[in-house]
């Protein structure tokens, strides 16, 4: 007998998103259009941020954020080893150093190891909310004031989490603290189909300030000084001017058809990921040999991930086998992330095994359990008692 496949992350699609989608189709502008300042419209009043602009992935809104700050070859970027590998890609593709530091046991970059890595040329960091639990965004945005640097936050995992009652993203934190001193705070989130809320594809660029929103407007769409919605509209005229060699990063409206409903069910999706996360911590509080994500009391998580660790020297059961075990039983699970530094394109740039400890422990026993708003309170039941059944019988503390 083979129980129900529980899947690690699957998307929530309304009929709602379904309609819009269609009414996208049958529009007749299936690019670039009304439905995407919508969707930026409201993105921005759900973050509370002056500026919102949609992309076609959360990747393509670091490679802008980065770019209209002017990073470039000769620069070095701060960034957690913990994360995805977009994260340094993009530093490495504007020619500049990706600088790998070591993360917290929560997975969240280090205030004092970005303090220790910053240099004279160093241009900015990028802090990577990591499971969806706000980074010590005080302490960075203090370090980015005191040395000079700007902050591009990838909150890939945290559409909807908020830090001491500010939401990520929100302008109210950072570039309160930046303010007057010429830096500027970035934030990006990413829309991707496992993430807290989807356009299949994409993602959104926020931030206070209107020069850099209007020049990251303008490269997202080839560098041309009005995007081609205007221009073919009524409104708009046939002439532009390509004011520098822009990318093909637009979102459109019928990715946006998408995130105009997701958008509004999010608190919604997030609710339930909190709660099934709880009925986690609830089911497996206790369990010899297993370190249970620790919410910081100041944050709201927006429960992306549930990551627990094993440890491994207590384990008579590897992390592989762990993750096999739990397939045997049709559970899917995942693993949050492979640092940086252990990938040979970061190798091949000078780092080793042994760099970043924490990260390296974190990784060998991590395991990320099925979490997303389909998961029934069942499942998630199901899923901590084939935790807690292979510990205690394959496992066993050593
Ligand atoms: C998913 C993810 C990204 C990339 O998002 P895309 O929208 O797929 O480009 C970047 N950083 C982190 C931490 C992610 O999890």
């Amino acid at each position: 007998m083979t129980e129900e496949n529980i899947p690690f992350a699957v998307p929530a699609i309304g009929q709602d998103e379904i309609e819009e989608v269609v009414d996208s189709l049958e529009s007749g502008w299936i690019t670039t259009g009304p439905k995407v300042r919508q969707f930026e419209e409201a993105f921005a009043e759900y973050v509370n941020a002056e500026h919102a602009v949609a992309t076609n992935s959360c990747t393509a809104g670091l490679h802008l954020a980065l770019k209209v700050l002017g990073v470039g070859p000769g620069d070095e970027v701060i960034v957690p080893t913990m994360t995805f590998c977009a994260t340094a890609n993009v530093v490495l593709h504007l020619g500049a150093d990706p600088v790998l530091v070591d993360v917290g046991p929560d997975g969240n970059v280090l205030p004092e190891a970005v303090e220790g890595a910053i240099t004279e040329d160093t241009k900015a960091v990028m802090p990577v909310h990591y499971a969806g639990q706000p980074c010590d965004l005080k302490e960075i945005y203090a370090l980015a004031t005191k040395h000079g640097i700007h902050v591009v936050e990838d909150a890939a995992h945290a559409v909807g989490a908020a830090y001491r009652g500010h939401k990520v993203g929100t302008d109210a934190l950072g570039p309160t603290l930046l303010e007057g001193t010429g830096l500027h705070s970035l934030v990006v989130f990413s829309f991707y189909a496992n993430k807290n809320m989807t356009t299949s594809e994409g993602g959104m660029l926020v931030t206070r300030s209107d020069e850099l929103a209007d020049r990251f407007r303008r490269l997202l769409l080839h560098g041309m000084s009005e995007d081609a919605w205007m221009r073919y509209s009524d409104r708009g005229s046939w002439y532009y001017e390509v004011t520098e060699a822009g990318y093909k990063y637009n979102m459109t409206d019928v990715q946006a058809a998408l995130g105009i409903h997701q958008l509004r069910r999010l608190d919604r999706f997030i609710e339930i990921r909190r709660r099934r996360a709880e009925t986690y911590m609830e089911e497996l509080a206790n369990t010899d040999g297993l370190r249970l994500p620790r919410w910081k009391p100041d944050r709201h998580h927006a429960a992306h991930l549930f990551p627990v660790v094993l440890d491994l020297d207590r384990l008579a059961i590897s992390r592989d086998q762990f993750i096999n075990e739990l397939d045997d039983r049709n559970i899917s699970t995942s693993v949050h992330f492979i640092p940086l530094h252990l990938h040979p394109v970061h190798r091949d740039r000078g780092y080793r095994e042994g760099d970043f400890p924490v990260a390296e422990r974190f990784y060998a026993g991590e395991v990320s359990l099925p979490l997303h708003p389909k998961l029934t309170e069942e499942n998630a039941i199901r899923v901590a008692q084939a935790v807690r059944d292979i510990l205690e019988t394959g496992g066993g503390t050593v």
